[in-house]
């Protein structure tokens, strides 16, 4: 199944729904960063949440999520915008932890630390807010941040399942959020229901569709889709834009690189994409520098 996500609305009972595959850019990711188990199950899952938070966004916005903690995986950073393209990255692909018996043990991974949010809403300024980690399993720290920071009662349910040679089998989520005026009743009985069912994931990976999936969440409540998207990984990443960057260094940090390699050749952190600079090329930076 292609990667995508669903969006719904259950107007009467004041809620939506968002669904998300993300088997494929998961894989992607993973492949693109090389990540061990653990560290691929932790990028797996924060994509899936930026994928989710991403379509909640209006054309042009943008999401960021940073994830950092005291643990050997240090950081995740994932961000998405409202067209369906994700990327991300982990600071330490190699991280490896023993698996729990629910699973990867990407809260071990992360450790104690703080969830930092940030969109570009297209407006002068950057919105920016954190919250300490609550878990470190990454759905339930959205789950905190959206109930906190926002303060719309939310519940993000990400996954993903690995095969035997651990490469992404399965991924997706689930964000459930309230829409006001909604009624409390409506919104506890699916959070229920919701935790009744087995993980997204799981029923992902026994052939249910989106659509199956939602059916069997909203039950008897009445809901409509408001629209199907795909999702993939894409970075914007480019020579030019790594150009630039490199214009932003200070002299020294340039002559620096002539000296000792003559060349240099930078890696991007989000698609790990490879870019070459000359000799002729840096010169050429040094006299624009000046
Ligand atoms: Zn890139």
């Amino acid at each position: 199944m292609a990667d995508n996500l669903v969006r719904t609305i259950a107007k009467e009972a004041g809620v939506r729904a968002l669904l998300a595959v993300t088997t494929g850019l998961a894989a992607e990711a993973a492949g693109r960063h090389q990540t061990a188990p653990t560290a691929t199950a932790a990028l797996a899952r924060a994509l899936t949440g930026a994928a989710l938070l991403g379509a909640t966004l209006k054309v042009q916005q943008r999401v960021a999520l940073k994830f950092e903690g005291s643990g050997p995986l240090w950081k995740v950073v994932t961000e998405a915008d409202a067209y369906g393209r994700v990327r991300g990255y982990v600071a330490r692909p190699e991280t490896d932890l023993p698996a729990r018996l629910d699973g990867h043990d990407v809260a071990a991974a992360l450790g104690a630390g703080v969830l930092t949010v940030v969109k570009d809403l297209r407006i002068k300024e950057l919105y920016e807010s954190s919250v300490p980690l609550l878990s470190g399993e990454i759905d339930a720290d959205l789950t905190h941040y959206l109930s906190q920071s926002e303060q719309i009662p939310s519940l993000v349910t990400v996954g993903v399942e690995l095969d035997e040679s651990g490469r992404v089998a399965h991924a997706g989520g689930l964000l459930l959020q309230a829409i006001p005026p909604y009624e409390e009743t409506h919104i506890r009985q699916l959070v229920e229901r919701l935790a009744e069912m087995p993980p997204v994931v799981s029923l992902l990976a026994a052939g249910q569709t989106p659509g199956e999936i939602l059916d069997n969440l909203f039950g008897e409540v009445a809901y409509t889709v408001l629209e199907e998207r795909s999702l993939t990984f894409y970075c914007n990443c480019s020579w030019e834009r790594t150009r630039r960057a490199l214009l932003l260094l200070g002299r020294e940090e340039i002559e620096e690189m002539l000296v000792s390699e003559g060349q240099a050749e930078l890696t991007c952190h989000f698609c790990h994409h490879k870019y070459h600079f000359s000799r002729a090329d840096l010169e050429e930076i040094l006299n624009e520098q000046s």
